[in-house]
């Protein structure tokens, strides 16, 4: 178990506290919450927002647990895989169109 120091007072304190016990200085914003329903609100973001989903990952990359930083890979991976199916669905599409008004110039110079 590694030990932290106080940076106001230079105390070794547990990193589980979030509050030095010797001189009460904070010794890191409250937690991001792991629990269900934030990581399905998480995961729902990166769905429907992709640029949020990889904000939010890094918020909770940046968290110390280890639970925080599978979120954080976990809507991070997401966001990648939603933009990837995206951009090929797009390319898809923009395929489609171009077969489809290639076909009807074809058909009109008939
Ligand atoms: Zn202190």
């Amino acid at each position: 178990m590694e030990g932290l120091l106080c940076p106001a007072c230079h105390v070794t304190v547990r990193p589980e506290d979030y509050f030095c016990y010797n001189c009460g200085q904070n010794l890191r914003p409250k937690p991001l919450s792991t629990s269900f329903s934030s990581q399905l609100v998480v995961y729902l973001k990166s769905l429907l927002l992709p640029p949020w989903g990889v904000i939010l990952g890094m918020r909770y990359l940046r968290q110390p647990d280890r639970r925080s930083k599978l979120v954080g890979w976990a809507a991070i991976i997401l966001t990648v895989v939603i933009l990837v199916v995206v951009i090929k669905l797009t390319m898809n599409m923009i395929t489609l169109v171009n077969d489809q008004v290639g076909q009807q110039l074809q058909n009109y110079s008939l």
